[in-house]
């Protein structure tokens, strides 16, 4: 059997027209745009660029992309004087700060002062606080996992009763992911790196999530005939016929996964599309409740 594809790219597409299509009706409506504010602190390559492809993606729905940049030593205050501006700025719905911040920054005093109708990343406490809770509701949910479960969605995969397996339990990926999968009514395990068994526990799985940053460690034997995988990870590995030395790879192994797998996401092109396409539709969502206040 070859597993079915979850086609990232198209549903991320179809997500990010929903998002232009609604920011264009509210700018016709109400004479109001969107507002998105990235703040990058320091040099890393990898985030600078994953900051530009946030803007650029902001200026194709139609949002309107503020950045800011500060050195490398920016001092604690600095930043978070930069976001307490930015939590006043009426033109900003929503405030993303790259992570990872330089070392000598508290990420986590920086995430706390965010604005919570303007935590569009969705990492704020009280935010994971309600997302954890029975009954209660964030304004938003981090990006990538609320973009796996819209995959899950689109490709009629309910978890209710379902078995799901999360390898990896991150404050932005695995542990939020294992909260909504159990939100929506599946029975949840988490593993990580200090499981005993992992396979033993994969191989239950109906839906097997894999946040790990480890090139395929997930194998063919680990999953279970007919699983629905969702593949987070995003790993280089060396490949000479590249131009660039490498390519990208998941944490499971796809070319014996998806002899086992019903469906299963492609890397790339599979987690990756959704978590800009989410950060978007978060904005979005920031920007109705500043509007409804208005
Ligand atoms: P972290 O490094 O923060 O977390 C990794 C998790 O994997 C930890 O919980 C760790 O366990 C667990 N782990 C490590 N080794 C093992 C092992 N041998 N067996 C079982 N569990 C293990 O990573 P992130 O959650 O930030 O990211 C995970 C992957 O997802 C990375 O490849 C990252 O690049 C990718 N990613 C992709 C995104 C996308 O948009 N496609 C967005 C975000 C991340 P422990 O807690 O015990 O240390």
């Amino acid at each position: 059997m070859t597993a079915q594809i979850i086609d990232g790219t198209a549903i991320g597409a179809k997500v990010q027209e929903e998002v232009r299509q609604a920011v264009a009706e509210m700018k016709e409506k109400y004479n109001y745009t969107p507002g998105l504010a990235t703040v990058l602190v320091g040099e890393d390559p990898a985030s600078a660029t994953y900051v530009g492809m946030k803007q650029r993606t902001c200026e194709k729905l139609g949002i309107r992309s503020i950045g800011h940049k500060l050195e490398a030593d920016a001092t604690q205050e600095e930043v978070e004087g930069l976001v307490r501006k930015l939590n006043a700025d009426p033109n900003v719905n929503g405030i993303l700060v790259q992570l990872p911040l330089p070392k000598h920054l508290n990420e986590e005093a920086v995430l706390n002062a965010i604005d919570l109708e303007k935590d569009v990343d969705g990492f704020h406490p009280v935010n994971i606080g309600r997302l954890a809770m029975k009954g209660r509701n964030p304004l938003f949910v981090p990006c990538t996992p609320a973009g796996c479960m819209r995959l899950l969605e689109e490709s009629g995969v309910d978890p209710n009763g379902k078995e799901a397996v999360i390898v990896g339990r991150s404050n932005i990926v695995g542990l939020p992911m294992a909260m909504l999968l159990q939100k929506a009514n599946a029975t949840v395990t988490i593993c990580h790196s200090r499981t005993k068994d992992l396979a033993e526990h994969t191989r239950q799985a109906d839906i097997l999530v894999a946040a790990i940053g480890w090139a395929e460690l997930i194998k063919g034997d680990m999953i279970k005939p007919g699983a629905t995988v969702i593949d987070v990870g995003t790993n280089q590995k060396e490949d000479a016929t590249k131009k660039r030395g490498y390519r990208l790879v998941g944490d499971v192994d796809f070319e014996a996964a998806k002899e086992v797998a019903g469906q299963i996401t492609p890397v790339p092109g599979g987690v990756g599309p959704m978590t800009i396409a989410m950060l978007m539709h978060n904005t979005m969502r920031a920007a109705q409740i500043a509007l409804s206040k208005k």
